[in-house]
Formats: C-alpha cells, structure tokens, sequence
C-alpha cells in the first residue's frame, strides 16, 4: 500500500542499479558510478587501505564515469605497481582508484558517494594483507 508502487518492478529487498555520484572533497574531481542501490562493499586491511579507510566497490570499466578533474589527479604506486593509487592533488582525497585485484575495472571508495543513491551499505572485512591467500574472494563481474 502507499508507497509500495515506488519500488517498482524490484520489489522490496531486492537491489536496483541506479546511478551514483562521487567525488573527492574539494570537488575537483567527480564520477559517476552505476550500481545497486544496496551495495556490498569491501574494508580491506592492507597497508594502504587500513590508513585510508577505503570502501571498496568494485565495478568494471564500463560501469564507471570520471566526469571531471583527470588533470587534477595524481598516481602513487608501490610493492608490484599494478594498483594505481589516485589522489586529489588539491584535497589529497583517493575517491577511486585502479586496484590490484582488477586492473581491468575501478574500485570506488563507498565513503565518497553522495547522499540519497545508496539505500543500504554492507560491509565486509577483506583480509588485503594476505592479499594471495584471500584476492578470490572478492567480486568478480
Ligand atoms: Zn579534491
């Protein structure tokens, strides 16, 4: 009743792709991200990503839009290089990135979507720091 039409052919619980926006904190740089609206993200506990707080949602190429602000973000790589870290020059904030696990698509920092696109967040622990023994563990498109 009511407001059950809004929901429409998805029904209750069931996740529907929709289109996120995101960003860094001054606003340079901008995406625009297709996804459920229920997201299972990844809180990895590698060197890197435990500092930063990254929550990780992995989508392939095609499911993501840099909109503005490629001129202003800078790469940081280290260990085997193949994850390409990228930051805000002006506000130091990693919004995005290539990461190692899937070289070929984007992980997106769930923390930097806006408001109002994400219905429900859940978070699951990703052991990073023994990246072998656990990458296969990770969504795979
Ligand atoms: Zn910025």
């Amino acid at each position: 009743m009511g407001h059950g039409a809004a929901f429409g052919t998805g029904g209750l619980g069931r996740a529907l792709v929709t289109l996120h926006l995101g960003g860094c904190h001054c606003g340079r740089v901008r995406f625009e991200v297709e996804a459920p609206d229920e997201l299972q993200v990844s809180e990895c506990n590698c060197s890197i990503c435990r500092l930063t707080g990254f929550l990780h949602l992995l989508v392939a190429r095609p499911q993501f839009k840099l909109l503005r602000g490629a001129d202003d973000l800078v790469t940081y790589t280290f260990n085997t290089g193949v994850a390409r870290h990228l930051f805000c020059r002006v506000c130091g904030i990693k919004s995005f990135y290539v990461p190692r696990s899937h070289p070929d698509g984007y992980s997106v920092n769930a923390r930097c979507l806006e408001a109002g696109t994400v219905r429900a967040l859940h978070v699951q622990p990703f052991d990073g720091a023994n990246w072998e023994q656990h990458v296969a563990e990770l969504p795979r498109w």
